[in-house]
């Protein structure tokens, strides 16, 4: 498909405040597009983006969206998390108007190779390192998509040697699935429930995350985790070849850990990378996490010692099982991304000593079942807060049966939660913030949740 947007009448429909918005907007207007932005939120919500604009020829329709933005344009660029169903959509649609977002442009023009990132939980990690080691190399690698960062700006200095790494969501795949477009390179890192307000089913979930892989081409490789027990299931469906990566399995092919190596087996040639115990970030899931991005980057032709020297040097990203300071023996770590009942799961299993864990939040309706019982099993004291606090509660009472531990208290507000989890740590305990749920009930977003921990942390 060729563009053309100069002197194109372009809607945005949703700027929001992750960068994706902003980006293709300037992006438009600095080709010779009419770009009006509309949004629900107002001109205060949004004012971080709109100050990245400031200066272009824009016109803003804030607070709402009107009919005839999206009967009078040229094409509607939508932000991945407007809801399928919109009623704007179904306008533009009736009266011709094509759609299109920010990530398929990007996709579309792009000249260098494609390294695609997605996954419940892991991605941002996986995508930061796989560009971190890229970066070790003389290669230029620009890492972008749901992180936070619009490519699109730098499209004319991307050259096709180049290469490109992209956290990719389920809003953004399902663009891209409509355009029937996959990476080169595709990374999944696990699939557990998530989002289900937004999907009808676990089923359509999972058939959005799969168009990372259903328009590969035989050349191209699918990097799948074996851990999971979804993902052993996508092989049948992989035109591409698959690239399986273990932290508990020894494998034919692909990426597996064997005592304190990482053994990298592609396209019949074998490295080992002796490592383990230098890696720097806690857990099995971020063992699972360096596997996955080890062999992205090695299958995109980089040297071991430059994957050696990024995953031992990586201390990993703010509000993912961040370390914040070690007093009197207890070491504080903040893992407020942890918005799902599985990500809090891999916090709670990722340390041999014992756990006073601050958990609860705003109640999206996740099963926490699972998570209780991780709960029973592997913490000495959990800290409830939030809506969410009663229900985990009762859930992990159920699961604990004879057992004493863990001890559980339930506070009002985050301060309190965080004096009980103080006066219950004792020397060579862990007082780690791993929520399992979002922060909206109590904060603005998790960031605001993660720096209040880490400011109580250093206030002690
Ligand atoms: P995402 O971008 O998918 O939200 P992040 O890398 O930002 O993933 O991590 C989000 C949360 O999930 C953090 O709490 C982190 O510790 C946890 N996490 C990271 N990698 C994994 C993984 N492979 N499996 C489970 N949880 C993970």
């Amino acid at each position: 498909m060729q563009y053309e947007f100069k002197k194109k009448k372009i809607t945005v429909m949703g700027l929001g405040l992750f960068g994706g918005g902003a980006g293709v907007a300037q992006f438009l207007a600095k080709r010779g597009a009419h770009v009006t932005i509309t949004d629900l939120r107002n001109a205060t919500e949004l004012a971080p983006s709109i100050k990245q604009l400031e200066g272009l020829p824009i016109t803003y329709k804030l607070g709402g969206h009107c009919d005839e933005d999206f009967i009078n344009a040229d094409m509607i660029i939508v932000n991945p998390a407007v809801p399928k169903e919109s009623r704007f959509i179904r306008i533009a649609r009736d009266n011709h108007v094509p759609l299109d977002t920010e990530i398929n442009i990007f996709f579309q023009l792009c000249p260098a190779p494609i390294i695609g990132i997605t996954g419940s939980n892991g991605k941002s990690t996986t995508t930061t390192l796989t560009g971190k080691i890229l970066q070790q190399t003389q290669r230029t690698t620009w890492v972008g998509g749901n992180i936070g960062k619009s490519l699109l700006l730098h499209l004319e200095e991307i050259k096709p040697s180049d290469i490109a790494v992209l956290e990719l969501s389920s809003f953004q795949l399902e663009e891209l699935h409509n355009a029937k477009k996959s990476p080169g390179i595709s990374i999944v890192t696990n699939i557990s429930p998530n989002h289900l307000d937004r999907y009808s089913s676990m089923d359509d979930y999972i058939q959005t995350k799969k168009g990372i892989i259903l328009h590969q081409k035989p050349d191209d490789y699918a990097i799948l985790n074996y851990d999971d027990p979804e993902l052993r299931t996508w092989q049948k469906e992989c035109k591409s070849t698959v690239l399986w990566y273990s932290a508990k399995d020894t494998l034919t092919e692909g990426a597996f850990v064997k005592n304190d190596t990482i053994v990298l087996s592609v396209k019949g040639k074998m490295t080992t990378i002796p490592c383990i115990s230098r890696i720097r970030i806690p857990g099995v899931h971020n063992l699972q996490n360096i596997l996955a991005a080890s062999v992205a980057a090695y299958l995109a032709g980089t040297g071991e010692q430059y994957i050696e020297k990024a995953i031992t040097t990586f201390s990993g990203l703010e509000h993912r099982l961040e370390f914040v300071r070690k007093i009197n023996g207890i070491r504080y770590y903040n893992d407020s991304k942890a918005t799902t009942p599985e990500s809090a799961m891999a916090a709670i299993t990722a340390f041999q000593t014992p756990v006073i864990l601050i958990a609860g939040g705003y109640d999206k309706g996740s099963s926490f079942e699972k998570f209780a019982e991780a709960c029973a099993r592997h913490t000495r004291a959990v800290v409830l807060m939030g809506k969410t606090a009663k229900k985990i509660k009762e859930l992990i009472l159920q699961k604990q049966a004879q057992k004493e531990t863990p001890s559980i208290f339930t506070s009002n507000t985050f301060q309190e939660a965080f004096q009980q989890a103080n006066i219950l740590a004792k020397a060579g305990d862990v007082v780690l913030l791993s929520p399992a749920c979002a922060s909206y009930d109590m904060f603005l977003n998790y960031e605001e949740r993660g720096r209040q921990f880490k400011d109580m942390v250093q206030a002690l």
